[in-house]
């Protein structure tokens, strides 16, 4: 039953070279998602007698039914069967995703889950490429570098709005449940923690390692998704990380991690910390979910989501801020994070923990809120999502800070963040 694809089926080039090439807005004849429009992609588990190995169905317009410059909405899903499959293995197919359609020349991918961007060039379209051969990717370079793992593949792309609008809550469902997958594990219990390497072609010193409390910032990978990927791809970039030595209990600095990361970043980057984004934190790549900063008037940080694309109180937007830390280096005051590792336990624990989130986005607020109630309940302030600002309180710390006081939230009597 085993498949060999020899070949990826496109009319346009396609390796590793055209990975970092960007589509301009000038060039686009397409573009899905990226905030522009509803967007997910999804890989499941499904019933072996219910696929079809290499079926790519295209469920709405296609790109000859567009003009150049259009925008669709995009659900790309992947289903796989096969005797090896596990469930425990679909994030670290669907995070592929992000390098295998970039490897196509003309188009251009960023993000993951329900944030995923794409845009395809006028020139990849001038060559023939429709929307159907993203499936046809997918389905050759699953095989080729996964077949061991599993049998079938087949692709359903829709562009249908509906369809789409359909999708995408079953999509944030199954990720939750992948999420929350990693509960009850903590990083003090932990041993090894997980390497991830896989942005490197992007941001060639950015090295994730990936602890139970600890997600990466992409959102697409926890300790347990990295610890299936090296079962799967022992030579992967998920790798084992023995923490060692503890250097530090309270920022998270560990010398095995250390050691682990000044190689893994080509001798750049000597040592990192898991709990602070004051004190040399996490290095940060393009494809965070989130990026938090320091705002030192209201002695707290902020953290505003890609999704989001209004101004934040750092007199930044999302996309400026991602540009300027998102390089694969440590920033102090800044680091990007998953939308889930906001309401995991060690989330800046080595600042003074959630306790000096004062601001967020209110798409963000809303969409992890019974999370968040949690924490709140965790650390004896139940109303404690009510202390967090929104855009709806305020863009400035001054406002900020004149809600935080009417609230009590708990950083306006802190220690200075600052130290
Ligand atoms: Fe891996 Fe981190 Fe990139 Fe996610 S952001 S794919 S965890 S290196
Ligand atoms: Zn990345």
């Amino acid at each position: 039953l085993k498949l060999t694809v020899a070949e990826i089926p496109v009319p346009v080039a396609y390796g590793p070279a055209f990975e970092g090439e960007r589509v301009r807005r000038d060039d686009v004849y397409l573009e899905c998602g990226g905030g522009k429009t509803p967007c997910c992609e999804l890989v499941q588990i499904a019933d072996m007698n219910t696929i079809e190995d290499g079926r790519v169905e295209v469920i709405g317009p296609d790109i000859k039914d567009v003009k150049p410059g259009s925008r669709l909405p995009l659900a790309v899903t992947v289903q796989i069967g096969g005797r090896k499959m596990q469930e425990d293995y679909e994030p670290i197919l669907e995070r592929q995703i992000h390098h295998l359609v970039n490897y196509a020349q003309g188009l251009m991918h960023i993000g993951q889950r329900d944030i995923a961007w794409y845009r395809i060039s006028k020139q990849a379209v001038d060559k023939g490429f429709t929307l159907e051969h993203i499936g046809k990717i997918l389905h050759a370079k699953f095989h080729q570098d996964f077949g061991a793992i599993f049998d079938k593949c087949q692709v359903k792309i829709y562009t249908d709005e509906a369809k789409v609008n359909e999708i995408i809550p079953k999509a944030q469902a199954a990720y939750r449940v992948r999420d929350e997958r990693i509960e009850g594990m903590t990083d003090e219990g932990t041993e090894t923690y997980y390497s991830c390497t896989l942005c490197q072609s992007f941001a060639p010193t950015h090295v994730c390692v990936i602890s139970p409390e600890r997600t990466g910032l992409c959102g697409a990978y926890n300790w347990l998704d990295c610890k299936a990927s090296f079962e799967i791809n022992p030579t992967g970039p998920n790798q084992p990380v023995q923490k060692g030595e503890t250097l530090d209990e309270t920022l998270g600095n560990w010398k095995g991690v250390n050691d682990f990361v000044y190689k893994a970043s080509r001798q750049s980057i000597s040592s990192y910390n898991f709990y602070s984004l004051v004190f040399d934190p996490m290095t940060t790549c393009g494809c965070c979910e989130c990026i938090a900063a320091v705002l030192p008037l209201c002695n707290g940080i902020m953290t505003v989501n890609r999704d989001y694309t209004g101004m934040t109180p750092t007199g930044m937007k999302f996309t400026t801020l991602a540009g300027v830390i998102g390089g694969g280096n440590v920033t102090p005051g800044f680091v990007g994070h998953s939308k889930f590792n906001v309401t995991q336990r060690k989330f800046v624990s080595g600042d003074g923990g959630i306790h000096r989130l004062v601001w967020m986005p209110k798409i963000l607020k809303e969409e992890i809120r019974d999370r968040l109630e949690k924490r709140g309940q965790d650390i004896g302030i139940p109303n404690f999502v009510d202390m967090i600002a929104t855009e709806e309180n305020g863009v400035t710390e001054e406002e900020i800070l004149a809600f935080l006081e009417k609230m009590g939230h708990p950083a306006v009597t802190m220690d200075p963040i600052l130290g």
